[in-house]
């Protein structure tokens, strides 16, 4: 019994032994470093993770401070609220990195006058429609996530150079980028870039006219205008073009044209438009948002092919549409008026070789409701939520969704869902 006893215990030791023996060698075996890398090397090259930065564009059209817009907005004195009319509408702002509308009004102050029209002003004075709004109104768009103004547009001398500075100072002390507008010479030869997330973004505004408010001369630096004025066709394009190239020399990534352009109540765009549109992208526009013309307008895609082969998709919005407005039926001959396209644009950027593309696009319906204090709804939230949410009954919901599809099938009308390029998420 007792040999059998030493025996286990020799066996014992001598399998501790062993285990000892194997973990020592297995820890001194292991290489923490190999002496000859290319043992190691498996054949195949890691691909590196494309670094790819993506921010969002979302823009929407006019924005008119009609009085009556005014007027409610007013609780007394100078004591203006303008954040209602944006609060269901504010989040689609807020998310986007760029958010951009069309500002068809001055915020010079009450005191600037041009012929003897001073004040806030949302109607028309003598001859002419004139816009001069409180700069509450900027705040609360400020709120609401807007924070690029474009300002090439036919209201930009409402108030004359004096209050186009005077507005332009106002705005970007809210903290504004601007664009299409100008203090002076120095300002207007540089490019208007927004840069977000190392992408850079050139704006490139142009107005067809300013109402019969002539730029005075010498100071023509004030807003870019086309040089054939008033011709909304934007037959002359040159400094357009000539703008176009200047931004890409400059380092933008991204060029966006922003055209006030086309006929007024009218739901297409002129073949001359369509035409300029190509030069523009020819030229290197990366995408076109178009406005002016009160209606959405149909969309569509201009693909080109590049010097080395590769392909561009460039979309063109001829108009968005009103954006914040009083217009309505019957004052108007359409209650179109009271809709505006909402356009997210997604934007792309390859960070190692420096190309960067528009790389998604959808859109939706917005809706000023008139008889609740001008509130912007999205409809396709509306459609979502329900009508309580939004004081609306069920006809009234009924009516939206019929204009709805009205919207969309004239901004479908040249295909512009169904040609977007393939590499867009469906
Ligand atoms: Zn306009």
């Amino acid at each position: 019994m007792r040999r059998i006893h030493v025996l286990a215990l020799l066996l014992l030791l001598v399998l501790v032994v062993a285990i000892l023996a194997a973990v020592k060698l297995d820890i001194f075996s292991s290489p923490s470093a190999p002496e000859d890398p290319d043992l190691f090397q498996s054949g195949v090259e890691p691909v590196p993770e494309p670094d790819i930065h993506t921010i969002t564009l979302t823009a929407v059209g006019g924005l008119y401070p009609h009085l009556a817009v005014l007027n409610e907005n007013c609780s007394g004195g100078e004591d203006y609220d303008f954040w209602p009319p944006f609060e269901f509408i504010a989040p689609y702002f807020q998310k986007a990195d760029i958010a951009m509308l069309t500002l068809e009004t001055m915020q010079a102050g009450p005191e600037i006058a041009l012929w003897g029209v001073s004040g806030y002003t949302g109607h028309m004075v003598g001859s002419i429609l004139t816009f001069n709004a409180p700069i509450e109104l900027s705040q609360a768009l400020k709120k609401a996530g807007i924070n690029l103004y474009s300002f090439a547009n036919n209201h930009c001398m409402d108030r004359g150079v004096k209050g186009l500075h005077a507005t332009l100072e106002n705005v970007r002390n809210l903290g504004f980028h601007t664009t299409g507008a100008y203090l002076d010479q120095e300002e207007r030869e540089a490019v208007d870039i927004v840069e977000i997330n190392g992408i850079k973004v050139a704006f490139v505004a142009y107005t067809y006219w300013t109402n019969g408010i002539d730029i005075p001369a010498g100071e023509e630096y004030a807003a870019n205008m086309i040089p054939n004025y008033p011709d909304p066709k934007f037959r002359e394009i040159s400094p357009v073009i000539a703008d176009i190239k200047k931004a890409r020399a400059s380092g933008a990534d991204l060029v966006a044209v922003i055209p006030h352009w086309g006929e007024q109540y009218v739901d297409y765009p002129f073949e001359e438009q369509r035409e300029a549109a190509r030069a523009m992208a020819a030229a290197g526009a990366d995408m076109i948002i178009g406005g002016h013309p009160k209606l959405v307008q149909p969309c569509e895609w201009i693909d080109l092919v590049e010097d080395d082969g590769s392909t561009r998709s460039v979309p063109v919005i001829y108009s968005l549409g009103n954006f914040y407005t009083d217009q309505h039926y019957p004052s108007c001959s359409t209650d179109l008026v009271e809709y505006g396209m909402l356009l997210n644009l997604e934007l792309s950027k390859d960070m190692d070789s420096g190309r960067a593309w528009v790389s998604n696009v959808d859109y939706d319906i917005h809706w000023c409701y008139r008889e609740w204090r001008h509130r912007m709804l999205v409809l396709s939230e509306v459609f979502e939520e329900g009508p309580e949410k939004f004081n609306l009954n069920q006809s009234q919901l009924e009516r939206l969704e019929k204009k709805y599809r009205e919207n969309v099938e004239i901004i479908e009308r040249y295909g512009f869902t169904d040609n977007r390029p393939s590499y867009m998420k469906r």
